[in-house]
Order: C-alpha cells, then structure tokens, then sequence
C-alpha cells in the first residue's frame, strides 16, 4: 500500500542510476581531456571562446543552438556564416524585416524559428535595452523560442552558468552511461535526465564540459556504431559493462556446454539495481545481439499522415512563374510557394483540380486543357508524408495578377528571383522537377532530329547512289 502510494508520486530509482562523487570528479576531468584533444573547431565555438562581449558571445550561440535543432552540424555551418556576415549583432537582426529573415533561412526548414529569432532580437533591443537575459530561466521566459534545452546552452556556452543540457546526444550518453532503460520520452525519465546533466556539469568549465558531451554523443557514443574502445567514459559506462559481462557469459556458456558441464548464469556476476526500479530495462526487453544499443529503449514510432496536394506552375510568355505568400501563421508562415490546392484521400478531386485552381486564379478556361503532368513529388515534413502532383500550364497572353485570399500576396517571378525567395525546400524540389521534365523533352526532341537527320541522310545516300555513274572498267 505504501509502495502504491510513493509509485504514484515519484518513481522508484536505484542508484546504479546515480552519479556517485567520484563518478562526478572522474567523468568531468576524463571528458574535458578528450574534449580539449578532439573536439571540432566550429565557428559558433570559436565566437563563444574569444569574444569579450557577452551580448554578442550570447546572440552567436543562441543563432547556432536554433540552426542547429532538427538540421546537422555541416549543414549550419554555411547558413551560420552568411548569417553573421548579414547580422553580426543582434542590433542588426532585430532591423532586418522578416521577409529577409526567412530568405537567408530557406532551405532550413521548421521556418518557425526564424521568426521566433527574430521576434527575440527584437525584443532585447525595444524591450531589455539590448542586453542578453542573464541565466537560463531568464533567458527561457523572456525570449520566444527558447527552451530548456536552447535556454541552458546559451546559458552555459557563453555565459558560463553552471546549468547542464539534455538534446538527443546528451540523452543516449546519459542512458547507457547511467544504464537508463525506460522510455526517454516520459516525463519522470527527463527530469532524471535533467538532473544528472545539472549534476554532473563541471562548474569550472560548464559551456565546455556540455559541448564535450554533446561532441563524444555525436561522435564517440553513437547511435549505431558506438566506438566504446575508444571512449573515454568506458570505465563508468553501465551499458558497456553489462554488455561486457553479457559477452563473458555467452562464452563462459558455450564453452562448458562443450564439455557437457552444466553453468548457472546467475553465477555470473551481473550488474544489480533495485527489484522493481522504475529506470531499469525490463529483463525480458535486453537483446544480447544489440549490445549497448539496447540504450536508450527506442521510442515507438508514430506514423506519419498522408496527404496529397496539387501543385500548377503557372509560366507566362516572357517565362516567368507566379508564386503566391502563404499565411503569416501555421505551417510554413510567410513562405512563397506554387499555386496548389489539397486533394482529397481518394483522389476525386484529382481530376478537377486545375479548373479549380484556373477559376480560383481567373486564367483563362482553356488554361486548364492546356495544362501538363510533370510528376509527383514527395516530400517528408515532421509528421506528414506529402505528395505533390505537379502541373505545368504556359499562358500565352497576357494575364492580370490577382490571386485567392487565403494567400497574403502573389508575384511573377524569374528562375533566379525564385531561387533567391524565401521558399521551403519542398517546393524547390517541386521546381527542381519541372525543370528535369523539361531537360527530357529537350533530350528526347534532339534525339528524334538526330535520328530523322540521320535517315534523311541515309536517304540522300541511296538516291545519289541511284544516279552515281558505275565505276568504269579499266581496260587491260
Ligand atoms: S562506453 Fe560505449 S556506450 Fe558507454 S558511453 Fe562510451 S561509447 Fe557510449
Ligand atoms: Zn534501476
């Protein structure tokens, strides 16, 4: 009953999920030492590490910790760059409009952020006198965007708070470090998660110690290919040692096995917690051949939605596509796109779909006949799994711009104009697959005018030869 009453109120954890002091003091100095010899040299870092100004170490970092969520480090390096040339202080940003913003985002994704980067640089200049919040709750309730995880990294990469970070990396680190087997995403297994990090983060050198972290994550401890032989936490890793001592006892067995002589695994020695601890993996969920891959327990995965759209790329004469601006809210805010409209789940629509769009536009009718498949295209957002059917339809003459109030606004624009757009990569792709379509006819004429040039020719061959005079015998 009293067990009952303490489950439902704080879950029970053994302290093979803890840190011990000497945990603490050995894995801060072994992480920092790897850390100081292998760590990359990435430009945020370099900022962080000899820019005297706060506010300026702080913007630089919070820019590269919003790059950084959902897009890989090689990918923000260019993107970070270009962004500190254009906006090197948050001054510079908060007087950028957002329509600027999100052209030097595009290609990103998860748009949202950039908003959000901007509203918060716009706010530290009208509203905090141009300075940075000073710790990590403050920078989390005062600016838009920032969270747990952004909040302590800015905190402590560049205003040395002793506070520490969880992302993805951290996570696996901490799980098979610590052997933490529960489902990450519940919330009594991050706040543990949370608490170790806050624990274990070196006070001396808190900004340091959480990207070294994050580093032997990214690097070292992997997801699927940990290289444990060369890690430096190897001696305080639970998930290696148990899969060491997993391995002994399948060879110990095997080996007995061979001489007919019978061996109790349980006398083995095995790493204990408490009987029923609510961090541990369940006995029956270890996968011998998964090793310390059975770290973090791996979430079920949610099934992404299907959803289907038609998209028209509308080229007037002197070849210039109309783009309209979605809304300034929801999904993909403020970004330019194709004219496209939603088809429904069994594709009814399908075939109606361009007079729809032709009337919502007002083309002319026979915009619609004139119209050409070019191809789908798939593209994979956070949850949804969309298809685009793409369409192609060239006006002849003239056509007046106007466009359906559910868009902000509409533009005829050139290949480049489009390019340099504040546009998602989705509809680059659908772009991108115009333009393979029409290398192919082009391909595809050119061959035919070979072929029918190299018949004629065969032909012309074949008739001079009819009325070439036959070679004349020599006489003896
Ligand atoms: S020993 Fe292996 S599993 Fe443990 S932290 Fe290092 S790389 Fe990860
Ligand atoms: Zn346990």
């Amino acid at each position: 009953m009293v067990k009952s009453i303490k489950k439902a109120s704080l879950p029970l954890i053994g302290s093979l999920h803890q840190f011990t002091e000497i945990d603490v003091v050995e894995v801060r100095e072994r992480l920092l030492k790897w850390y100081d010899a292998n760590h990359r040299v990435l430009p945020w870092r370099s900022i962080a590490a000899i820019e005297p100004d706060r506010s300026k170490r702080a913007y630089a970092v919070l820019v590269s910790e919003i790059m950084l969520q959902q897009t890989q480090v090689s990918t923000v390096i260019g993107y970070f760059d270009t962004w500190m040339k254009k906006w090197p202080t948050v001054e510079d940003l908060a007087s950028a409009t957002l329509e600027e913003v999100n052209q030097i985002w595009a290609g990103l994704g998860y748009y949202s952020r950039a908003r959000r980067l901007h509203e918060g640089a716009v706010k530290i200049v009208k509203e905090l006198n141009g300075e940075f919040p000073n710790d990590r709750d403050s920078l989390i309730h005062q600016l838009p965007g920032v969270g747990r995880y952004s909040g302590s990294a800015v905190a402590s990469i560049a205003l040395g708070c002793a506070v520490g970070v969880v992302d993805g990396n951290v996570n696996r680190v901490l799980a098979r470090v610590r052997g933490i087997g529960a489902d990450i995403n519940i919330q009594s297994t991050t706040e543990h998660m949370w608490s170790l990090a806050d624990k274990i983060v070196d006070p001396e050198r808190p900004g340091d110690f959480n990207q070294a972290i994050m580093e032997l994550g990214a690097t070292v401890c992997s997801p699927k290919t940990p290289a444990c032989g060369s890690c430096p936490l190897r001696l305080h890793c639970v998930a290696y040692q148990k899969s060491e001592n997993q391995q002994e006892k399948s060879s110990i067995s095997s080996h007995f096995k061979k001489f007919s002589e019978k061996v109790t695994l349980s006398e083995i020695s095995d790493i204990e917690c408490l009987a029923d601890c609510d961090l541990c993996l369940r006995k029956e969920d270890w996968d011998v051949s998964l090793g310390v891959q059975n770290y973090p327990r791996k979430a079920q995965k949610t099934q992404s939605r299907q959803e289907s759209s038609a998209v028209i790329i509308l080229r007037n004469k002197i070849d210039k596509m109309l783009l309209v601006q979605r809304p300034r809210t929801g999904l993909l805010a403020n970004l330019w796109e194709f004219p496209s409209i939603a088809l429904s789940e069994n594709g009814a629509q399908d075939k109606d779909v361009t007079e729809e769009l032709v009337s919502q536009f007002s083309l002319p009718h026979t915009a619609a006949s004139s119209r050409t498949f070019v191809s789908d295209v798939i593209h994979i957002f956070s949850h949804i799994r969309q298809t685009y059917k793409v369409f192609l339809i060239s006006l002849s003459g003239e056509k007046k711009l106007t466009w359906p109030s559910r868009y902000q606004g509409g533009q005829w624009m050139t290949k480049e104009e489009f390019l340099a757009s504040a546009t998602s990569t989705a509809m680059k792709k659908v772009f991108k697959s115009m333009e393979i379509s029409e290398q192919k006819c082009t391909n595809k004429k050119k061959k035919l005018n070979n072929e029918d040039n190299s018949s004629e020719a065969k032909k012309q061959k074949t008739i001079s030869h009819f009325f070439t005079a036959a070679p004349k015998k020599k006489i003896p």
